[in-house]
């Protein structure tokens, strides 16, 4: 029997304030325990939230982004439910009536083409404390740092059919929240965390059915693995005549399984009500308005426009598109006059490898855009080889030092000079007659090896173009 999976993706995304959503505490990563806590969001009895307002202000920006519909007067509401990390035990979230609902969002990918991902609703919340087990002792210990720290919940309709595209859609939220600036979107420190419900259902089959929610998957990759071992884990009970029971999962990425948290029926019964804390939160048509005439250029839009204006392939535009840094980065190197391609290469190529290897951000790497441009500009005009402009980009990740003079100090300068070079294909042919007749005999790709040895020679240096113009006119008389 053939099935087919449905997935639907709740998604965490950590907003980047600076303090929490409801008391003035700071957000900042790495504290000592439990040192940025107030009464508050420690949940003391008495305390009051007030609302952060960057908070509205960046769900209903991203609301925005994902084509939601904004309610104007949301309301937020107490999710019940007693955990050690949660000291008021409630949680302060949304429920009927959330900030953001009815939006959508595309994705392509190779299997499904293009496919619209229904956003059924963002709305608000403060996450908990963190437990910590301790493993000298029997100890669990609270760290309430991150507490009241605020989230956005997106929510999708059941939209979604493969493992693949649940990765894309999550990586498209990801490129948008931090296109807008709204989350830091620092996948290591849990910015963007996935919860993946999955079913399967026979092909054909209209009702879905019964599915998993595999919790807390903090990155990309793992949204994958989760879903696909998900996917071939109730298969296999489908067809060995069980049936799928409704329950919560946690995804173990060392030994690649999903495993069972707790079955979903004793755990629902969460009791929301309005929180008689908060007032209704207001935002004026005017104020969204506003945020939508200035969002900034959307991912999709800037892959579409490095498409038509610099001639990318959709493979480059789309990996240049989805970080703000780097496709800033790219456009300043193009406003230095370099040709796109060449640039893309480098970005996407060294660039970015230096910055995983290094785990750097663009902005601590010394290279300036101008400099990267002047490098691109050696090679198309042919005065640098790859080979030396490698060598020159290495020397400029340490030192704040133009291309020319790098090359000028190294004695990296390229020969051109045709008596020079005409000497060493010469002596380079004399030494390899075999070659030679060969490639008079017609064997003319033989070419790639006398350009290699000339090369060798010239310790990469000499010009190229130069040199293969004199292999041919020799090889050639
Ligand atoms: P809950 O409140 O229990 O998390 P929701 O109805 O809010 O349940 O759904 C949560 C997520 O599960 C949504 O993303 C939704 O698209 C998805 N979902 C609902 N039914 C199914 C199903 N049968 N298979 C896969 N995903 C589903
Ligand atoms: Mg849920
Ligand atoms: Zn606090």
């Amino acid at each position: 029997m053939e099935f087919e999976p449905v997935i639907g993706l709740e998604i965490h995304l950590q907003l980047a304030t600076e303090s929490k959503i409801f008391c003035s505490c700071s957000t900042e990563f790495g504290k000592p325990p439990n040192v940025n806590t107030c009464p508050v969001c420690l949940g003391l009895p008495g305390a009051l939230p007030v609302l952060n307002r960057n908070v509205p202000e960046f769900a209903a920006q991203l609301g925005i982004a994902l084509n939601c519909e904004v309610r104007l007067d949301s309301q937020f509401a107490r999710k019940n439910y007693f955990y050690p990390d949660l000291p008021k035990a409630y949680q302060i979230s949304q429920f009927d009536k959330p900030i953001c609902e009815k939006g959508w969002l595309d994705i392509e990918t190779e299997s499904r083409g293009k496919s619209r991902i229904g956003i059924t609703r963002i709305h608000m919340e403060e996450d908990a404390g963190k437990l910590i087990h301790s493993e000298d002792s029997n100890d669990s210990l609270v760290d309430l740092n991150r507490a009241g720290v605020p989230l956005l919940e997106i929510v999708s309709e059941p939209d979604v059919r493969s493992a693949e595209e649940a990765k894309i859609y999550m990586e498209k939220i990801h490129a948008i929240a931090t296109t807008i600036g709204i989350s830091d979107g620092d996948m290591e420190k849990g910015h963007l965390r996935c919860d993946a419900n999955v079913s399967l259902r026979p092909s054909g089959q209209k009702e879905f059915g019964t599915r998993t929610e595999t919790k807390n998957l903090n990155s990309f990759r793992f949204v994958k693995q989760a879903i696909t071992y998900e996917m071939h884990r109730q298969r296999e009970e489908i067809l060995d005549g069980k049936t799928i029971i409704q329950e919560t999962r946690l995804w173990d990425p060392d030994r690649k399984v999903t495993f069972s948290m707790r079955s979903k029926e004793e755990a629902d019964e969460y009791r929301y009500f309005p929180d008689p804390d908060l007032p209704l939160v207001h935002l004026s048509t005017k104020i969204i308005e506003t945020f939508r005439k200035n969002l900034p250029e959307l991912p999709e839009t800037k892959k579409q426009r490095f498409m038509e204006e610099h001639g990318l392939s959709v493979y480059d535009a789309e990996v240049l598109s989805v970080s703000k840094e780097i496709s800033a980065y790219f456009e300043n190197i193009l406003s230095y006059g370099a040709s796109p391609k060449i640039a893309c290469n480098w970005v996407i190529g060294e660039l970015t490898r230096v910055m995983n290897e290094s785990g750097k951000s663009l902005h601590e790497i010394k290279i300036t855009p101008e400099n990267l441009a002047d490098l691109t500009k050696l090679i198309e005009s042919g005065e640098i080889s790859n080979k030396i402009a490698k060598t020159i980009f290495e020397e400029m990740l340490n030192s704040a030092k133009t291309p020319a003079h790098i090359i000028e100090e190294k004695g990296l300068k390229q020969i051109s000079d045709a008596g020079k070079l005409g000497q060493i294909a010469e002596e380079l042919l004399a030494a390899n007659q075999e070659q030679v007749e060969q490639y008079r005999a017609g064997k003319t790709k033989l070419i790639g090896f006398f350009v290699g040895q000339m090369m060798k020679q010239t310790r990469g240096k000499g010009n190229p173009a130069v040199i293969n113009r004199l292999l041919k006119e020799k090889l050639e008389a």
